[in-house]
């Protein structure tokens, strides 16, 4: 890979771990649904740790049955 290519992957990594970091200092929301507040399984934390929805709102944003919270 050509080193022009590295750094842009470099970059959308580290772009992607300040976000990663941003949502796990927020901690008091880290793992819990910001819909329902409920506790977000630890198996899709682990597939989808960025995750901010649980699976049921998850369904119900795809479907347009969910309006996305502002915060
Ligand atoms: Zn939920």
């Amino acid at each position: 890979m050509d080193k022009k290519k590295l750094e842009a992957f470099k970059k959308r990594l580290e772009t992607r771990q300040q976000e990663l970091r941003r949502t796990v200092n927020r901690k008091g929301s880290f793992g819990e649904c910001i819909s329902c507040g409920k506790e977000i399984n630890a198996k899709r934390l682990e597939a989808v740790p960025w995750t901010r929805h649980c699976i049921e709102c998850q369904e119900k944003l795809e479907k347009g049955q969910l309006e996305e919270a502002s915060r």
